[in-house]
């Protein structure tokens, strides 16, 4: 072998040597990739099985707790009423849209031994004398007779901010007390229950006119709050006794 040749010959091992770590860095970054490749399936697995698990499991654990549907009972009828819609003026029926009823004020007439129709009238009388701004959906007599004075759809001036979305009840007084008589109050229970289901209430949603501004109205029932309590509670019984499984259609005009 002569110089040339080893030098040759050394070359070539070199060369040789090269290969093979480069062959072998390369074989190394690929079993690092592989291995990534592996694990991350592997957690991929994992994760998809687990909230495999779980749903099936949630699954299973559920249709025991089959969705009862919520039973709300109405009043399909109002107690019995005379319509005496108002005429359209300024000071007792504006005809401005009541858009949504989101509730029912009940007040007292402040005038005792007054009846339904001289209230009914009074308000009426307004659109002449422009005395004051006052009305009231329906009015309840002490003998329980019951006048609709503004339909359904519109305004009353009764429940100063809640005119735009309350019913208006007055109620008549016998008396200084401010206590409504057993015909009153009896009529008064059924309109209010009636109304719950007509334009879907809670009970309280059924408020006193003291609720919205302090007003000492309804008298009796701002002094004894034990007594309001009492008729909402008797509200309340009144539907599940003689209520009825709603259905969705409601149907009364005014
Ligand atoms: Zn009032």
């Amino acid at each position: 072998m002569n110089e040339t040749e080893s030098k040759e010959q050394a070359e070539y091992e070199r060369r040789r040597a090269a290969r093979r770590a480069a062959r072998a860095k390369r074989r190394k970054r690929e079993m690092r990739i592989r291995t990534a490749l592996i694990l991350f399936g592997v957690a991929v697995v994992m994760i998809t099985g687990w909230q495999a698990f779980r749903f099936f499991r949630g699954k299973k654990a559920k249709p025991v707790a089959k969705e009862v549907p919520v039973v709300r009972k109405i009043i399909a009828e109002p107690p019995e009423y005379d319509v005496q819609l108002l005429t359209v003026n300024e000071y007792s029926r504006p005809g401005s849209v009541l858009e949504r009823v989101r509730g029912v004020v009940v007040h007292y007439t402040a005038n005792p031994g007054t009846t339904a129709q001289q209230n009914r009238d009074y308000f009426e009388g307004l659109g002449q004398s422009g005395e004051t701004y006052a009305s009231s959906h329906f009015v309840i007599g002490i003998e329980g007779e019951l006048i609709q004075c503004i339909p359904c759809q519109e305004i009353a001036y009764a429940s100063n901010d809640r005119n735009e979305d309350t019913i208006a009840i007055e109620c008549c007084i016998s008396d200084e007390t401010g206590k409504f008589s057993e015909a009153t109050y009896n009529t008064l229970i059924h309109l209010a229950a009636w109304l719950m289901g007509r334009y879907d209430l809670e009970i309280d949603d059924i408020i006193r006119h003291y609720d919205i501004t302090q007003k000492a109205c309804p008298k009796y029932y701002v002094e004894y709050p034990s007594k309001w309590e009492e008729l909402k509670k008797d509200i309340r019984e009144y539907i599940d006794a003689y209520g009825i499984v709603e259905d969705s259609t409601t149907d009364a005009e005014t």
